[in-house]
């Protein structure tokens, strides 16, 4: 006697098969009604092609609400903060006020005003790019900025691509295309953004043959599945996760004495990597460049935005002969970074040569001491205080973020943040400080919001004061 209940007038099913009269889309306005609403409320500062595009997609936006029955919000408030979004360039500032350095949706490294000069010069002027100036001869776009990564590193060569999952793309066309490549089952990993080590072999057409087990890897598993198919032995950095307990994997030196032994070259994904040594200052040992390559490794891949502290690319270093089969492969051409990633990587690499650390706002952030930032934090709660709506506390505490970026998993550096206790919600707060321009991005804990000062750059105190100081709660 189960039956499924007929469908009552009113419900979702019911509404869907009414007629046209009935059609709650046929409530909706008409695109030029929209917009006219649109160029009243926004005084004529708008351009139509922002406004014109605005009312389409919220109206496209209502029509899909109505068809699944959610409710729709005040249309021309939608309309016109989307014709704003599409009117500011984009991307548009915004104050890190996270912690974390590496922050990969607010653009992984900052850059800095110097190194910003140099791309500046190389993007308004015409250069030398490919000139030697001395014959009037055609030159090597990468001449000198190998020469200092060489420097830095002790690499015997260098070749850059548009970022790290293209130097290892690269590194895997160039030596086991159509072959196979050992990877331990404990590193096939994915990373955020779409990156999963098993897609990229894959799309790099060679083989993936999986050691190990999830937990643990051995030298004799890797001796055991080289056959004379075997292309390249590649060691992946796991970057956002870590393994503890049971776990056994062979270390890179090991890698390459069996690579040698046995003949195969050895690649090495590292992801964050820097030349400059931090392992003093409790950074992970592993992130140091010069130190890999001193194990023999062939060829070792790690990005520039992340700790190195410069531009999107992915930086291949290794022995010369490795490097350069891959800047010989065809696949580099089209892999190869533009005029300005070469110009602020030459800067960096200069600056990093010179040891002119504080001029990298990444390293200077990633080395800023205890003691400044609690001095930091004292005086942005200074100016926070005074201005900040009533009944929101404003104090200092202690602080942990992650490096970020994928980078050192399980690291994170102690800090100092300015703390707001007391809104209505840490949530609706949170919105209000990103609502403001610049958009004020923070840390909420335990219904509070932390306002962490290592990742602050110059006039950004001034910014989240002028954003707190807006605030109203209703
Ligand atoms: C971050 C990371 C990548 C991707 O680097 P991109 O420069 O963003 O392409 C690849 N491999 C590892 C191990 C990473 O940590």
């Amino acid at each position: 006697m189960d039956r499924i209940p007929p469908v009552k007038n009113g419900s979702r099913i019911g509404r869907e098969s009414a007629s046209p009269e009935q059609d709650p889309r046929r409530g909706l306005p008409s695109v030029d009604r929209l917009m006219r609403d649109l160029v009243a409320v926004s005084a004529k500062t708008l351009p139509q092609w922002a406004i014109a595009e605005a009312a389409r997609a919220a109206l496209a936006e209502a029509r899909r609400r109505v068809e699944s029955s959610k409710p729709i919000g005040d249309l021309v408030a939608e309309a016109l903060s989307g014709a704003h979004r599409l009117t500011r360039s984009h991307p548009t500032r915004v104050v890190n006020a996270t912690g974390v350095v590496l922050h990969t949706n607010l653009g992984r490294s900052v850059l800095g005003d110097a190194a910003g000069e140099a791309v500046r010069a190389a993007a308004a002027h015409y250069s030398d790019l490919e000139l030697a100036l001395e014959t009037g001869e055609r030159g090597d776009r990468l001449a000198d900025l190998e020469t200092k990564l060489r420097l830095l590193s002790g690499a015997g060569a260098a070749v850059v691509a548009n970022n790290c999952a293209a130097a290892v793309l690269l590194a895997l066309d160039t030596f086991a295309r159509g072959r196979e490549v050992i990877v331990s089952r404990g590193e096939l990993i994915e990373i955020g953004g779409s990156f999963r080590v098993p897609e990229i072999l894959g799309r790099a057409g060679v083989r993936l043959v999986e050691v190990g087990t999830t937990n643990r890897t051995h030298a004799r598993d890797y001796e055991a599945a080289i056959t004379p198919a075997t292309g390249l032995l590649l060691k992946v950095h796991r970057s956002n996760f870590e393994q503890r307990g049971f776990v056994a994997e062979v270390a890179l030196e090991e890698l390459v004495a069996i690579g040698k032994r046995r003949s195969v070259p050895v690649v090495e994904d590292l992801g964050s990597g820097t030349v400059v040594d931090l392992r003093a200052r409790g950074f992970p040992a592993e992130s140091f460049v010069p130190a890999r390559l001193a194990t023999g490794a062939d060829v070792v891949c790690f990005s520039g935005d992340k700790l190195l502290g410069g531009p999107q690319a992915g930086i291949a270093l290794g022995s010369r002969e490795a490097v350069l089969a891959m800047r010989s492969n065809p696949l580099a051409r089209a892999l190869r970074v533009d005029k300005l990633t070469l110009a602020a990587l030459d800067w960096l690499a200069t600056a990093l040569l010179d040891e002119r650390y504080d001029e990298i706002p990444t390293l200077r952030m990633l080395l800023a001491g205890a003691a400044e930032l609690e001095a930091r934090a004292h005086a942005l709660a200074a100016r926070l205080a005074p201005v900040a709506p009533r009944g929101l506390r404003v104090s200092v505490e202690p602080s942990d973020a992650p490096v970020g970026g994928g980078s050192l998993p399980g690291f994170t550096l102690p800090s100092f943040a300015v703390a707001l206790d007391g809104a209505p919600s840490a949530s609706q707060l949170a919105h209000a400080l990103r609502s403001a321009s610049p958009a004020v991005l923070a840390r909420t804990q335990d219904e509070r919001l932390l306002l962490d000062v290592r990742t602050l750059l110059a006039d950004d105190e001034t910014h989240i004061a002028s954003a707190l100081g807006a605030l109203r709660f209703s």
